[in-house]
């Protein structure tokens, strides 16, 4: 099997990574999303097998116990996140690079178990007031959530040194053009 290439998109929830995900996505490059496994009950609009394979938890412990994971972490109190090694492999059969959109422990997991073939990139919130208001307004959590996701930001920024590539999202379409550039490079080096 051809192993494509890995990019990590890492970043505090709320830092606009999902958009320059999607965005990345829409350019002309053989890039596929890879759909994490996820023991939280979907938010919004979210579909099954689209957004995320939503599971019980008792599915995702299973899941665990049969080493079914990449990767996997419980990114938030009894909220389990993973990545499916049958996901990446099959994607890679497909003949795709894998864009990735995963927490910070996770994306720096993925790089130490495939350091050449991944490019890890950090997006920055310009501060944690915006980060704050951010979430405010985007209004799918209440504030106990909002400031938990708040303080995990807080330690997220610590490890952006690790990653590649450092993207402050203070301007999207600036931070949308940084990013594009550096996973061009990548995929056509
Ligand atoms: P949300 O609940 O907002 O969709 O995601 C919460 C956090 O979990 C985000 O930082 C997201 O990037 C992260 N996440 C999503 N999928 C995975 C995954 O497969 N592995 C890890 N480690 N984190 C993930």
């Amino acid at each position: 099997m051809k192993e494509g290439k890995l990019i990590v998109i890492s970043a505090p929830s709320g830092s606009g990574k999902s958009t320059l995900v999607h965005a990345l996505l829409k350019q002309n490059l053989p890039l596929v999303f890879s759909i994490s496994a996820t023991c939280r009950p979907p938010r919004g609009k979210e579909q099954d097998g689209i957004d995320y394979h939503f599971l019980t938890p008792e599915a995702f412990q299973k899941k665990i116990e049969e080493n079914a994971f990449v990767e996997y972490e419980e990114v938030y109190p009894g909220k389990f996140y993973g990545t499916l090694r049958s996901e990446l492999e099959s994607k890679w059969s497909d003949g795709h690079h894998i864009v990735f959109d995963i927490d910070v422990v996770g994306g720096l997991n993925i790089k130490s178990q495939y350091p050449e073939q991944t490019l890890s990139i950090f997006i920055q919130v310009p501060s944690f007031e915006i980060l704050k208001q951010r979430l405010r307004a985007r209004g799918t959590e209440n504030e106990a959530l909002l400031l938990e996701r708040v303080a995990k930001a807080k330690i997220e920024v610590e490890s952006a040194p690790e990653f590649d590539l450092v993207i402050v999202n203070e301007d999207l379409e600036k931070a949308k053009k940084e990013m594009f550039q550096g996973v061009k490079e990548f995929v056509n080096s």
